[in-house]
C-alpha cells in the first residue's frame, strides 16, 4: 500500500466505497489523515465500518473543515448531472481529486524522479499497460502496474528512485488528477466513447489531453482528427511530442502496419511469430509501449526481448489452443462489432462463433471483413439477427449454445486442412447466457480443453462450462 502522507493531520472527506475507493480511504488513514467515508448502497458502507473506517453521511459533516474530497471514478462529476457530493464540495470551495491525483502527489513528495509512465486511449489501453509492465520486468526493472486496469493504484508498493509505475487511466481517472504529471503519457487514439458521462467528444477529448500535456514526453496515436490536433497543440506549445501512426511514415515517430514498427526508415521490432500481438492495432499498441519503454531509458534490445515473450491479455484476441493447423482464440471481451473488427481482421481464415445480447446496428458494419469468415456459428439471442445480416454473403448455422458452436466449428475447422482459426468473438453482450464476458471467456477456454488433441496454450479456470 502507498500510505498518502500528504493529507497527515487533515480530514479528508471520500465517496464511493467500490474496491479502489475502500482501498483510496485506507491509504488515506495509514498515512496520517481523518478520513469520513460514505456511499449511496448501505452494504458497502457497513463492509467499510467493518474495516475500521469512519462512515458517516457527507450530507451531515463539517464540509468548510475539510482539505479535499475524494471521489471514486465511477460517480458523476459533471455528467449526466454531478453527484450531489460533487455539489456539495462545490458549494464549500472543497477541492474534488481521485486516487490517482492522491498517488502523484505522494510521487512528487517522496520519489519525483522515479519513472512513472502514464496510459489512456478509447481502445487498447490495457494491452499497452500490460505489455509495458511485461517489458519493463522482463528487463529487470522494479516493476508497479495498477489504475484502471484493476489493481488500485494506491495499494501499489510505495514510490521509491528506481521504481517504475505503469499506470492505466480512465477518462474519469484523468478528470480527478488536476496535476498528473507522467514521466512519459500515451494517448492512443479517441473515438465516441462514455459521452454519457462526459457531456460532448469535445469534453472527453479535453479531459484525455490533460493527460498527455503534463507529460515529460507526450506520445500520441495521431490516426483520429481529435488526437492529431491534440499532438500539434501540444507541440506548439514547446511539449515533447512523439507520434505513433498505422496510416502514415512518419519522419520524426513510429509507424507501423500489420506485424512491423518503424522509426523513419529504421525497423524497431517486427512482431511476426508473436501470437499475442496479432494484427495493426496492437502493432500499434506495441509501437506506444516502445516509445514509453525507450522514453524511459530502455534499449531497443530490451525492448525487442520483452515483446517476443509477452503473454497477451485474457479474452482479447488470446491464443489459448492449437491441434494441426487450428488456432482456438478466445476474444470474449468483443462485446460489439467495432470491438470484433480487429479480431477478424487479424485472421485470414476464421469459423467465426459469435452472438449473445445483441448491440444496436448488429454486425452490419462487420461486412468488409465477411469474406474472411469460412463459417458462422450464432450463438445466443442474437442468432437470428446476425443470421438475417450474413444472408447468402456467409456460410452459418444457428447453434444456440457455445458448446454446439465449439463442437461444429472445430470439427469443421479440422476438415478445412489450411491454417485456420476457430474464434468466438462475440459482437454481443454476454448477459443473456453468461453473468459477464469473463465468465463467457473462460467457459470457451474450458471448452477448449476439453476438445481431444488439442495442445492448451492456457490452463482452463476448473469448474467454469
Ligand atoms: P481498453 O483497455 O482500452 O478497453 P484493451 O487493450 O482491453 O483496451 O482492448 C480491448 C479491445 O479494443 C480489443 O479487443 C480490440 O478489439 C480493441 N483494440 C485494442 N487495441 C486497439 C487499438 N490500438 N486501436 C483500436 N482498437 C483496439
Amino acid at each position: 500500500m502507498i500510505p498518502v502522507t500528504t493529507f497527515k493531520g487533515q480530514k479528508v472527506a471520500l465517496f464511493g466505497l467500490g474496491g479502489s475507493g475502500l482501498a483510496t480511504a485506507e491509504a488515506l488513514k495509514a498515512g496520517g489523515a481523518e478520513v469520513f467515508v460514505w456511499d449511496d448502497n448501505p452494504d458497502s458502507v457497513e463492509k467499510a465500518r467493518g474495516r475500521g473506517l469512519e462512515a458517516c453521511d457527507l450530507s451531515q459533516i463539517d464540509w468548510p473543515r475539510m482539505a479535499a474530497f475524494v471521489l471514486s471514478p465511477g460517480v458523476p462529476l459533471t455528467h449526466p448531472k454531478p453527484h450531489w457530493t460533487v455539489d456539495l464540495a462545490h458549494a464549500n470551495g472543497v477541492e474534488i481529486i481521485g486516487d490517482v491525483e492522491l498517488f502523484v502527489r505522494e510521487r512528487r513528495a517522496h520519489a519525483e524522479g522515479c519513472p512513472f509512465i502514464a496510459i489512456t486511449g478509447t481502445n487498447g489501453k490495457s494491452t499497452t499497460t500490460a505489455l509495458i509492465a511485461h517489458i519493463l520486468k522482463q528487463a529487470g526493472r522494479d516493476t508497479q502496474l495498477g489504475g484502471n486496469i484493476g489493481t488500485a493504484v494506491l495499494t501499489l508498493e510505495p514510490p521509491v528512485a528506481d521504481r517504475f509505475y505503469v499506470v492505466e487511466c480512465s477518462s474519469y481517472q484523468i478528470d480527478l488528477a488536476p496535476t498528473l504529471d507522467a514521466t512519459a503519457g500515451i494517448l492512443l487514439n479517441l473515438t465516441p466513447d462514455h459521452l454519457d458521462r462526459h457531456g460532448t467528444m469535445q469534453h472527453y477529448a479535453e479531459i484525455k489531453e490533460r493527460l498527455v500535456a503534463g507529460a515529460d514526453t507526450a506520445i500520441v496515436g495521431v490516426d483520429d482528427s481529435y488526437c492529431e490536433r491534440i499532438a500539434e497543440r501540444l507541440e506548439r506549445a514547446g511539449n515533447r511530442v512523439l507520434r505513433i501512426s498505422r496510416r502514415q511514415k512518419l519522419a520524426d515517430g513510429l509507424y507501423n502496419d500489420a506485424q512491423r514498427i518503424f522509426r523513419g526508415d529504421e525497423l524497431i521490432a517486427d512482431l511476426s511469430g508473436i501470437q499475442t500481438l496479432r494484427g495493426s492495432h496492437n502493432a500499434q499498441n506495441a509501437a506506444a509501449a516502445i516509445a514509453a519503454c525507450l522514453a524511459v531509458g530502455l534499449s531497443v534490445d530490451e525492448v525487442r526481448r520483452g515483446l517476443a515473450s509477452f503473454a497477451g491479455l485474457k479474452h482479447r484476441m488470446q491464443p489459448v489452443g492449437r491441434r494441426g493447423k487450428v488456432v482456438f482464440v478466445n476474444d470474449s471481451k468483443a462485446t460489439n462489432a467495432e470491438a470484433s473488427a480487429p479480431a477478424l481482421s487479424s485472421y485470414d481464415r476464421i469459423y467465426w462463433i459469435a452472438g449473445g445480447l445483441p448491440k444496436e446496428g448488429g454486425i452490419t458494419a462487420l461486412s468488409p471483413l465477411f469474406s474472411r469468415i469460412a463459417k458462422a456459428y450464432l450463438i445466443g439471442e442474437a442468432a437470428s439477427s446476425f443470421a438475417a445480416t450474413l444472408g447468402t454473403a456467409v456460410p452459418f448455422e444457428i447453434s444456440g449454445t457455445l458448446d454446439r458452436a465449439l463442437a461444429h466449428a472445430s470439427r469443421d475447422a479440422e476438415a478445412d486442412g489450411a491454417e485456420v482459426a476457430v474464434m468466438l468473438s462475440p459482437a454481443c453482450a454476454s448477459f443473456d447466457q453468461y453473468k459477464n464476458f469473463e465468465v463467457r471467456g473462460e467457459s470457451f477456454v474450458s471448452l477448449v480443453a476439453a476438445l481431444e488433441g488439442v495442445t492448451m496454450l492456457v490452463q482452463p479456470i476448473t469448474g467454469v462450462t
